[in-house]
């Protein structure tokens, strides 16, 4: 294997091109990714900025670097207290100086911090919003030189968004009191209502935007049809995520605890997230997630905003989440690092009815109502849709779209559909022949000539249908009814009892005029079947390459197991680097990401940097880290030669 060439070469350069030396320096990185470059130009020559790009798209440099290149302190505006923690963790170990102001200290402490930065000793130091707007914080940043204002998670100045904080409000004061401070704007929500009303706000109007795209190609989306939810997921991390951490996401909190107990029996780390446990209990819960490897965190959306952590590799969606926009937030938590990652959600035949109900039931003015029936149709269009996962995904958020993904369901499984027009029909006359009022799971009994007890009492043996549909299975009939009903040929009473009711589109149905073609349902939680020749974008290398006719999900730590296993000593080389990683970890009180990637770590299983100087040509290792843990690095090196 060669060694990646020297990046000694162009570091002549390093005086002309300063950005470049501190991404190199401090973050051990070579390039800039999409317009981090752009922004950094052009914050650092003192203009405003308006910065969209996705989770993990690597917002945090774009004002990290410009506080590092201006004169005096980077400010940084940050809604949430763990995640202020993380950053400034983050930047520690990469040798900056960085610290926050927050209610979680005492007075002495941030008194401290307010010293180190009157003393020209930080470069970069977080606030809480409500803090910085406090008559004390306003005068103390009055006379420190600020290099800039970075208001992270922007998103929370929208009223209408779901994550809104009033405090936001008050930063417009900022560009009053500091009218000579570049001031950014960053967030990871894409929808151009938000965008205005950030601008709006926060008095950005001069802002140069910044738009990234909002693709994440290293996520394999996959929807299944949900049978028995809790053995689905057993398969899927049986057989794709053992070892792996990960996130589930569930609608109630008593689901989430089942779902949690369940897992633990069946011998996976998992825990608990939702509102209703206690402050302390989420808080270790957290830390465990972000501090071990292999966590896996059962939740309600109560958890995710703030989490940093790069290495989750799937999110799965064991109910229906609200909306598109809140899938693809929740789904962007996985796979941060740029190693593939996975999102499963399982959909059913009751949650379309389910939700209309909540939504007919919540007491919102009728416009709202419509514009989340509107969402939720989007939704239930993305679940069913036989097209590529990402193409509707893109397309809903306003952009281009690839024309193959080859890496979601759709495209490692296409065309796999039949023609469903005689199902139909028997299904929508079924619906007609007992009366309009009952829900899939009778109607499948009726129609499989089932003698139950409420089939004897309706006199459902007596009819037509009866007994009518033995060609199919519970489960495709089940599958039959779905798609009916989430193309709107089949209405639920949302006010009743959820039974199926006939509306106009269900005539040319019945009466044969318009052929009907279902989709058919991917089996359980196993990886479905690839279509060889057809490779997925941007995520294979030769070592994690799925074997053809397959379409294995390969995890990183798992492909790495995989490339190095051709000599059992490269095996025992990746456990002894993780086993170290850990242990630094702990010794720090850090979570092991912070200390080394895995990317970074499988870099250095397979290339065996021999030198200092060799391994800080290693993605993600700067001076700080190569300074800290180089020798140890080598050490094992030296300990594990082939
Ligand atoms: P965001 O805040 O946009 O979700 P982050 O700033 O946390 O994303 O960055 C996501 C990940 O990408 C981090 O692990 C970061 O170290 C990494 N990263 C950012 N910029 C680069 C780059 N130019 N080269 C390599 N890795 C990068
Ligand atoms: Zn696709």
């Amino acid at each position: 294997m060669t060694f990646p060439p020297p990046r000694s070469a162009p570091r002549a350069a390093d005086d002309v091109d300063p950005a470049l030396a501190a991404l190199r320096r401090h973050f051990g990185y070579d390039q800039f990714r999409g317009f981090q470059r752009q922004v950094i130009d052009h914050v650092t020559g003192g203009g405003d900025a308006l910065v969209l790009m996705p989770t993990g798209g690597g917002k945090s440099l774009c004002y990290q670097i410009p506080s590092l290149l201006r004169p005096g302190v980077g400010v940084v505006i940050s809604p949430l207290i763990a995640l202020m923690q993380d950053q400034v963790g983050a930047l520690r170990q990469n040798g900056l100086r960085a610290a926050f102001v927050n209610s979680t200290q005492s007075g002495r402490e941030s008194w401290e911090v307010v010293q180190q930065a009157r003393a020209g000793e930080l470069d970069l130091l977080y606030m809480a919003p409500e803090r910085i707007l406090t008559d004390s914080s306003l005068a103390l940043l009055s006379t420190l030189p600020v290099a800039l204002f970075a208001i992270d998670e922007a998103h929370c100045v929208s009223q209408w968004g779901h994550d809104f904080r009033p405090d936001y409000m008050g930063l417009s004061a900022l560009a009053e009191r500091f009218p000579g401070v570049p001031r950014l704007a960053l967030t990871a929500t894409a929808d151009a209502a938000t965008r205005e009303e950030i601008v709006q706000r926060l008095r950005l109007e001069k802002a140069q935007r910044f738009v990234a795209g909002f693709d994440r190609p290293n996520i394999r989306y996959r929807i299944i049809a949900r049978d028995n939810p809790l053995q689905q997921l057993q398969t899927f991390l049986a057989s794709e995520h053992p070892g792996d951490s990960g996130i589930v996401y569930r609608l109630s909190r008593a689901k989430v605890e089942e779902t949690a107990d369940w897992l633990v029996q069946q011998g996976w780390k998992a825990l608990p997230y939702h509102a209703g446990l206690d402050a302390e209990i989420r808080r270790r819960h957290q830390e465990r997630f972000l501090f071990e490897e292999g966590v896996i965190i059962v939740a309600t959306i109560a958890f995710g905003m703030g989490i940093d952590k790069p290495d989750v590799r799937f999110v799965a969606h064991l109910d229906l989440p609200k909306s598109l926009e809140a899938y693809y937030q929740e789904t962007g938590r996985a796979g941060r690092d740029g190693l593939p990652a996975h999102a499963l959600l399982t959909y059913g035949a009751g949650d379309v009815g389910q939700l209309k109900r909540f939504i007919h039931a919540s007491g919102a003015a009728e416009k709202i109502k419509r514009v989340e029936l509107g969402k939720l149709q989007s939704l239930v269009q993305y679940c069913e849709s036989l097209k590529c996962r990402r193409q509707t995904l893109l397309t809903y958020f306003g952009e281009e779209p690839p024309d193959f993904c080859g890496n979601c369901d759709a495209c490692l499984t296409p065309g796999e559909t039949w023609d469903g027009l005689v199902a139909a029909q028997k299904a929508l006359s079924c619906v007609f022949r007992t009366g309009q009022r009952f829900g899939a799971g009778h109607l499948i009994d009726v129609l499989l000539g089932k003698p139950t007890e409420k089939v004897a009492q309706f006199g459902h043996d007596q009819i037509s249908t009866f007994g009518i549909g033995g060609e199919l299975t519970p489960a495709q009939w089940r599958s039959v009814f779905r798609q009916l009903t989430a193309r709107g040929l089949l209405d639920v009473d949302v006010e009743g009892h959820q039974g199926l009711r006939l509306n106009e589109k269900s005539r040319p149905v019945l009466r044969g005029e318009q052929p009907i073609v279902f989709r058919r349902d991917a089996e359980g939680g196993r990886p479905p079947r690839r279509r060889p020749s057809e490779e997925p974008r941007g995520v294979s290398t030769p070592e994690n390459a799925p074997r053809e006719g397959t379409a294995v999900f390969a995890s990183p730590a798992r492909a790495a197991a995989a490339a190095l296993s051709a000599s059992s000593s490269g095996t025992r080389l990746w456990e002894a680097l993780r086993a170290m990683r850990l242990e630094l970890a702990k010794e720090l009180g850090t979570p092991p990401f912070m200390i080394f990637h895995d990317a970074t770590l499988r870099q250095i299983a397979e290339h065996r940097p021999a030198t200092l100087e060799q391994l800080g040509e290693i993605h993600g290792i700067g001076v700080n880290k190569l300074k800290n843990y180089g020798q140890r690095v080598l050490r094992i090196l030296a300990d594990h030669r082939p």
